[in-house]
């Protein structure tokens, strides 16, 4: 596919407005070709536009004829996967065949939203049907479906350049819902981000829909992320990044005449307990599996482990020693972006100068943006007395806590601010202390994992990728897993309505024979 570095704005190419980029190849830190094109508050408004015309048409397609389409992109992704994980790992410095397996879940997460939009059940279809003869008085027919927010602007994230940017969970889930969307296009793979816009523009067409339903923005600075968010005609938002942005949004957000939803997905340290008796039994094991996931996309992923706390005794050194050998064998590897690589120095820095202590260092750097591995070991008193050593440090770096006994593993525990998940490594001896752990971490994190890594992340009905704040902005949502559609949701009563005029969920004889909540009872009636 050949690259234009053209905004794609509906079925238009607009070029530059404000500016261009190029790509930077993070590996070589050279400049790639072709130019992008920067957009402004113009290209926004145009998109918003075209989105907001679209969306009485898209909102309500055939719930067979959105699933087609979201079937379509997926298609368009396999056919463009190989050129598309070339592309991003020369932007990202991440591995080809790991983008190829990145693009494949992209593509996996369409198909499985267009079996979510065939079931129909997102549409939480509800029935209490008129009673005119109740006491002591009548009842009105009343009938409940979702429906779609309005048009939304999405946010893709740097570090999963396929799975959670342009073709991401997010914009998969917004369309699903029936929501137009607007991405705003990450600067760290542009390249990238234009195929995968190429191929849902493509399928818009192709599905025969009003090309507002997608448009892909691109801009230099804060100016179009903001005109995005307080466009009156955009009606939700989405965001992957930093806490300082996705939370400088939100505030935005809310100070729009009209506030709207903002779900963002910001920082996690993802702890992991490792109790007395598994500690005793598989220390080693336990170290080294950890060891393994924190050194992930170098550990440039919101599940990474990156604290590890263990109560001092038999295990705790071949856990330690076990870590130090996984962190020692690592080779320094690519970071995405020179702002990424920048806060990786300054936030281990800030630790170390907080308490925390250098035991293990990996293979040193040798390209310009390499990130070296890095592990820290602190003990729990320290740890209490600086609240700043539980936060992230994006990137291969973790923390090892040496915690004096259970009370002090509980306080530790309740100091974390929320998460996206909580692991416990546990033998059947453990089970009366995890039982005293599970409340803690409930009210902390958004999974709790038992005897296993956090990552990767299942795609499924059950899966929750969310958490308390600054994990995410509102804990009652998942950005993964197929109930990430309910974000770009809103409930609608049709009271009294006849049957010519009620949406196709609610009508009397349920032609589509969906599963529907008919006076609390749960039928296909
Ligand atoms: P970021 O700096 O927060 O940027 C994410 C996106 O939001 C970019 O498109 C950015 O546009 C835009 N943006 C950020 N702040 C904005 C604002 N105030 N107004 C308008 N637009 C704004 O995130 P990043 O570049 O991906 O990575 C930076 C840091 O975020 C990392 O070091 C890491 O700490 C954290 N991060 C965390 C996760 C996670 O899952 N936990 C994932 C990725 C990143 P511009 O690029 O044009 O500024």
């Amino acid at each position: 596919m050949k690259l234009t570095g053209n905004l794609l704005i509906g079925a238009h190419e607009v070029t530059a407005t404000a500016g261009t980029m190029k790509a930077l190849n993070p590996a070589t830190n050279a400049q790639i070709e072709p130019s992008f094109a920067f957009g402004a508050t113009a290209e926004v408004e145009r998109a918003a536009r075209l989105a907001d015309d679209a969306f009485d048409s898209y909102n309500h397609t055939s719930l067979d004829a959105r699933a087609a389409f979201l079937e379509r992109i997926a298609d368009g992704l396999d056919a463009v996967a190989p050129e598309l994980a070339q592309r991003a790992s020369l932007e990202t410095g991440l591995p080809a065949a790991q983008l190829e397996a990145e693009t494949a879940k992209a593509a996996t997460q369409f198909r499985q939203f267009a079996d979510v939009v065939r079931q129909g059940r997102f549409r939480q279809a509800t029935i209490d049907p008129a009673q005119p003869e109740r006491q002591p008085r009548a009842r009105m027919d009343h009938r409940m479906q979702k429906i779609a927010l309005g048009p939304v602007a999405i946010f893709g994230a740097s570090n999963f350049p396929i799975s959670y940017s342009v073709a991401g969970g997010d914009t998969a889930s917004a369309l699903a819902a029936g929501a137009p969307v607007i991405v705003k296009a990450h600067n760290a793979h542009p390249g990238a981000s234009e195929i995968m816009a190429r191929v849902i523009q493509q399928a818009v067409k192709d599905a025969g829909l009003h090309e507002g339903v997608f448009s892909m923005l691109r801009g230099g600075g804060n100016e179009i992320g903001e005109a995005l968010v307080d466009h009156p005609l955009i009606k939700g938002v989405t965001f992957t990044g930093s806490e300082a942005g996705g939370m400088a949004l939100f505030r935005r957000a809310q100070q729009r005449p009209d506030p709207i939803p903002v779900f963002t997905e910001m920082t996690s340290v993802n702890p992991t307990f490792v109790l007395p008796a598994a500690l005793a039994a598989r220390g080693g094991p336990i170290g080294d599996g950890f060891g393994e996931r924190m050194l992930v996309n170098v550990g440039q992923a919101c599940l990474k482990p990156a604290i590890l706390l263990a109560i001092d005794g038999p295990g705790y050194a071949a856990l330690k020693q076990a870590l130090t050998a996984r962190v020692e064998a690592m080779h320094a590897r690519t970071m995405l972006t020179p702002g990424i690589w920048k806060s990786y120095g300054d936030n281990l820095a800030r630790r170390e100068s907080a308490g925390a202590q250098r035991i293990a260092a990996g293979g040193k750097a040798e390209g310009a943006l390499d990130g070296q591995a890095v592990l820290l070991e602190v003990d729990g008193a320290r740890m209490l007395a600086e609240p700043s050593l539980s936060e992230e440090v994006f990137g291969p770096a973790a923390l090892l806590v040496r915690v004096q006994d259970v009370e002090q593993l509980l306080a530790l525990a309740k100091q974390f601010r929320g998460q996206l998940s909580a692991t416990l490594q546990i033998d059947a001896a453990d089970h009366a202390l995890a039982a005293r752990l599970v409340p803690v971490l409930e009210r902390r994190t958004g999974r709790i994992v038992v005897n296993a890594f956090a990552h990767p992340q299942e795609v499924s009905h059950a899966s929750i990728h969310g958490g308390p704040f600054p994990a995410t902005s509102d804990s009652r949502f998942t950005s993964v897993g197929m109930t990430a559609i309910e974000r770009f949701l809103r409930p609608v009563c049709y009271q009294g309505f006849p049957d010519a005029l009620l949406p196709e969920a609610l009508k009397h004889d349920n032609p589509r024979g969906l599963w529907r909540l008919t006076d609390g009872e749960l039928s296909k009636a």
